[in-house]
């Protein structure tokens, strides 16, 4: 699979979609974000708007879903959205297209408000036909997103490998004495070189007290010997997200607080792992791992949630936080488990790894080795 998602995949999804608006009683949504229009339509473009029609309560739809792009389009938007949707090339602004042809002479037309400006909502509002009322759907595709399909789970875990071997051979050339900024380049190029799209997001690569920024930026400073080396980094491949950490030593001489924070984010990583399963909440899951640290005395130098869903975006549904909702995980999810101890002016550690949700469990798709490294 190229980019695109198989006709068949996206007529399932708009059909899961469907049901999923009839519980909220939207007879029509608007989706513009290029992320949840790839996912419902396969479409790569940037300029393209759906409109999905939800069940009614006998069964049928007030219209059929519709595409709508420009002229620069039509070709594309004809190889990758499927016929389960009508396709219409717009001259003019694809709102005011979308709007002033809704289906019927009364409805409810849903929009995501966490992404739809102020500005938008107001033109659209002007647009509206009479009859028609907008509801806040936010939250609506990424419900769905969050529950990955098996082929989803093969491009995360074939991204994960492409991102594993990056770093394995950035490691083989040696990173001591180089600049951070160097080695993230040089490990975002090489996923390049292997196929990736591009990086997931900008990858870190912190040493010594600099990783006590949990997103510490590259510097154009050396790489020290003996100090603790953090790099996260992911690769975008086939429109799916790898994330991964890990804190290698960079040589033998650190001191002993930093073997045992390693040993103690280890611990924790370990053991939020081994919660993580289809059943218990996002934040049970963080509340394992947190208490392993806390218990250690460390519990405020662990300031973020122990992870977050990836997949077409690198910060998406469901998280493991002490924020997060009661709702449970569900197998198909796919999550990182990172957790991180931050001793600021000293050193940083975090390892994280990525996890396919299942029944009584997980697989983890990250490979590389977990003991402290030593890399030179
Ligand atoms: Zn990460
Ligand atoms: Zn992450």
């Amino acid at each position: 699979m190229t980019g695109s998602a198989p006709a068949e995949a996206a007529v399932d999804r708009a059909t899961r979609l469907a049901q999923e608006l009839r519980e909220r009683e939207v007879d029509v949504l608007l989706v513009e974000t290029p992320i949840n229009l790839r996912y419902l339509t396969g479409f790569t473009g940037s300029h393209g708007l759906a409109l999905l029609s939800g069940d009614q309560a006998d069964g049928s739809r007030l219209g059929p879903h519709r595409f709508l792009t420009d002229f620069r389009y039509a070709t594309q938007s004809g190889e990758q959205v499927p016929d389960a949707f009508e396709r219409e090339i717009v001259a003019g602004e694809l709102l005011d297209a979308a709007a002033g042809s809704l289906p019927g002479s009364r409805g409810r037309l849903g929009f995501d408000e966490a992404s739809l400006s102020v500005a938008r909502h107001r033109k659209l509002v002007g647009l509206l036909p009479e009859g028609w009322q907008l509801v806040p759907c936010a939250g609506a595709v990424e419900r769905l997103r969050a529950v990955k399909e098996p082929g989803e789970i093969g491009l995360i875990r074939a991204a994960c490998e492409l991102a594993d071997e990056a770093l394995k051979a950035v490691l083989e050339a040696g990173v001591v004495g180089r600049s951070e900024r160097d080695v993230a380049i040089e490990l975002e190029l090489r996923m390049r070189r292997l196929g990736a799209e591009a990086a997931s997001f900008p990858s870190i690569v912190a040493a010594g007290p600099h990783a006590a920024l949990p997103h510490a930026e590259p510097r154009d400073l050396p790489i020290p010997p003996d100090v603790l080396l953090t790099i996260d980094w992911g690769a975008l491949s086939d429109g799916y997200c790898s994330d991964c950490t890990r804190t290698f030593a960079t040589g033998e001489a650190i001191g002993v607080e930093a073997r045992g924070i390693y040993a103690l984010v280890l611990r924790a990583q370990e053991q939020g792992l081994a919660a993580v399963k289809a059943g218990p909440s996002g934040r049970e899951v963080d509340a394992v791992a947190r208490e392993v640290i806390d218990q250690a005395g460390q519990g405020e130098h662990f300031g973020h949630g122990l992870g977050h869903g990836v997949g077409m975006d690198i910060h998406e549904a469901p998280r493991l936080s002490r924020t997060a909702g009661e709702e449970p995980l569900l197998a198909g999810n796919v999550v990182s488990v990172e957790p991180g101890v931050y001793l600021p002016g000293d050193l940083g550690v975090r390892i994280e790894d990525l996890v396919v949700v299942e029944e009584g469990g997980c697989e983890i798709l990250t490979s590389l080795p977990k003991s402290l490294t030593v890399v030179d």
